[in-house]
C-alpha cells in the first residue's frame, strides 16, 4: 500500500483528497501547514508527497527545499495558479509534477500513478480476474492470450482500472482519453466502451451508470 502525505491548509480539500485516495487503496496522512509537514516527514516515511504551494508558516517552495535535503520522496505540487511561472518554479526546484486547483480526483490519481511508476513504487501490471494489463508495454492478455486494443481503447481501460468501482462522467472520460483532439462525442465513447466490453468479455463488469457514464465494477 502506497503512503501519501498531503500538505494542504484548506481542510475541505485535504480531507476530500484523503477520503478519495483511501477509497482507491492509498494510505494518507494530512499536514495542514508547512511546519507540521516537516515534523511528520522527519518521523515517517512516505512514497509520495502532495504539496500545496501557498501554506502558512513554511510555504510549499521552502518545504520542498527542506524535503529535498532529507529524502528522495517524490513530490507533486498543488498550485492554485495556472501561471506557467509557478509551475516552472516548482519543477525547477525539484518537484516531479504539478496539478492545478481545481482538479478532478481521477486526474490526480493518474498523476500520482505516473510519478510512483517512475520511482518503481507501483506494480506495472494490473490484474483484474483473468485479465492482465501491462502499463509499460501497453499490452493486455486474457487467460494468457493477447488481446489487441487500439491506443484509445487501452487508455480507456487504464482510466477505468485506476478508478475501479467509481462512476466516471462521460465528459470526464472523454476529456482524459481524447483530450483536445475531438469535440465531446458520446457515440465515439460508447463505441469504444462496447469494443472493450466485447474484447475483454466484460459485458457485466463495465457498467453503464444512468445519467452519469461508466464504471468498472470488480
Ligand atoms: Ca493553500
Amino acid at each position: 500500500m502506497n503512503r501519501i502525505l498531503i500538505v494542504e491548509d484548506e481542510i475541505a480539500i485535504s480531507d476530500l483528497i484523503k477520503i478519495e485516495l483511501e477509497l482507491r487503496g492509498y494510505k494518507c496522512e494530512i499536514a495542514n501547514d508547512g511546519e507540521m509537514g516537516a515534523d511528520i516527514l522527519e518521523a515517517h516515511n512516505f512514497d509520495l508527497i502532495l504539496l500545496d504551494v501557498m501554506l502558512p508558516k513554511i510555504d510549499g517552495y521552502e518545504l520542498l527545499e527542506y524535503i529535498k535535503q532529507i529524502s528522495e520522496t517524490p513530490i507533486i505540487f498543488i498550485t492554485a495558479k495556472s501561471q506557467m511561472s509557478e509551475k516552472i518554479k516548482g519543477l525547477n526546484k525539484g518537484a516531479d509534477d504539478y496539478i492545478t486547483k481545481p482538479f478532478e480526483i481521477c486526474e490526480l490519481v493518474a498523476r500520482i500513478e505516473a510519478v510512483l511508476r517512475r520511482y518503481n513504487k507501483v506494480n506495472d501490471i494490473k490484474v483484474i480476474d483473468d485479465v492482465k494489463v501491462n502499463i509499460i508495454s501497453r499490452t493486455v492478455t486474457k487467460e494468457e492470450q493477447n488481446i489487441y486494443l487500439t491506443p484509445k481503447e487501452f487508455d480507456l481501460l487504464v482510466l477505468l482500472i485506476q478508478n475501479k468501482n467509481f462512476a466516471l462522467y462521460r465528459e470526464t472520460i472523454f476529456e482524459k482519453v481524447w483530450g483536445e483532439e475531438l469535440e465531446f462525442e458520446t457515440r465515439t465513447l460508447d463505441l469504444h466502451i462496447q469494443r472493450l466490453r466485447k474484447k475483454l468479455g466484460w459485458k457485466d463488469k463495465i457498467k453503464t451508470v444512468y445519467k452519469i457514464g461508466y464504471k468498472l465494477e470488480v
